[in-house]
């Protein structure tokens, strides 16, 4: 058989280990087992998209209506643009696919470019499209590496993903508008905002405004999630915002239903029930403290965070050894060394979840001495 050539070179996304591995592995019980491992919201949705889930299952036979009238024009009240504006994705991550599939070209070479350690999908994808991925030196978003390499090389896109998957550091977002306006407009750039609820929260000198900045600049597309602070990852809806020309192209490549009856459903309740996102937000940053307070006082690296999730960064510890320790007390947590760092990513969790990490944590630090 004849498979596409450049499959060669691509290694498979490593998802966070489900809870059934973990149970069937290690011989522990679904109850005992805490998943931290792919920044899910700990606090589950909101109650009443678990009511309308109820109330509208007797249509999973029907097909969602393609157009997603209602799901787009909530969010382009809520994001003050059009509903030509947006594209529906299954989970941002499909935008990301179609925003590649866009700008490839078969009989060109292609270049993308990306932070040193980022999204793993940006550089799935865009092989998968036999595109070449260029990479800044540092591993955080450092804007002034971003700059120089794209002058030289011309990449067809740029990924800025603010804040950042899997280190946790935020762009401000008057560094990226000064940098969208020193890129070339030949350039589609992505701005990954997976994160940006809970930026935004915590510091509004990172908040995005994709329809201020979709106005200045024809060359940007804007992707938001419901995978995260909305807690939906399993019904796998994202959204894109920008210029009606980048958005009629992508719906080119976009299959059609590609969101389920009830994904849409839960989105569009998911958006009229905000009041409880933005609790589980409050409640990540109380809780977030927690850690940042315990690995301050035993004096363990991590890197500070705008997100659901904590980066441990600490020459003393082996991620993989923390991380494989965690797991055998059914704990899974996500070890970085697949990026090329010794640095263990940790989803912020229920104030219950986070209490008994915190204690093996000090059995862990204990163990090593
Ligand atoms: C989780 C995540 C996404 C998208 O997730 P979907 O579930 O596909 O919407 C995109 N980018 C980053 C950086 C993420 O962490």
């Amino acid at each position: 058989m004849h498979f596409n050539p450049y499959l060669q070179d691509i290694n498979s996304y490593q998802a966070g280990r489900p809870i059934e591995e973990v149970m069937r592995e290690y011989g522990i019980a679904r109850e005992d087992i805490i998943k931290l491992a792919s920044n899910e919201n700990p606090y589950g949705a909101a109650p009443e998209v678990l009511e309308s889930l109820k109330e509208n299952i007797h249509t999973a036979n029907l097909y969602p209506d393609d157009s997603y009238y209602q799901l787009k024009s909530a969010l382009a009240q809520k994001f003050n643009t059009e509903s030509s504006n947006i594209i529906i994705g299954s989970g941002s991550d499909q935008i990301i696919e179609f925003c590649i599939h866009v700008c490839a070209e078969t009989n060109r070479e292609f270049k993308i470019l990306q932070a040193g350690v980022t999204f793993a999908m940006y550089e799935i994808y865009a092989k998968l499209f036999g595109a070449k991925v260029l990479k800044t030196k540092s591993a955080a978003h450092d804007l002034e590496q971003f700059l120089e390499i794209s002058k030289k090389e011309q990449p067809a896109i740029i990924f800025l993903c603010a804040p950042n998957n899997p280190l946790g550091e935020c762009l401000e977002s008057k560094e990226i508008e000064q940098f969208l306006g020193q890129i070339s407009h030949d350039t589609l750039v992505v701005l990954d905002g997976a994160y940006q609820e809970y930026a935004a929260f915590k510091d509004e000198s990172k908040a995005l405004n994709p329809q201020r900045l979709l106005h200045k600049f024809q060359n940007m597309i804007y992707l938001g999630t419901f995978s995260k602070a909305y807690g939906l990852g399993g019904m796998r809806v994202g959204y894109g915002i920008a210029s009606q020309e980048i958005i009629k192209m992508l719906h080119k490549v976009r299959p059609p239903f590609n969101i389920t009856t009830l994904s849409l459903c839960a989105a569009f309740t998911a958006l009229k029930y905000q009041d409880f996102t933005q609790q589980c937000i409050e409640k990540n940053f109380s809780e977030m403290r927690i850690y940042e307070d315990f690995f301050t006082q035993y004096n363990i690296g991590f890197i500070p965070s705008w997100t659901n999730f904590l980066t441990i960064k600490d020459s003393k510890i082996d991620s993989t050894q923390l991380c494989e320790w965690f797991l055998q007390k059914g704990i899974i947590l996500r070890d970085l060394k697949s990026y090329g760092l010794n640095a263990c990513r940790i989803t912020v969790g229920t104030n219950e979840q986070n209490q008994k990490v915190l204690k093996l944590f000090k059995e862990f630090l204990d163990s090593m001495k």
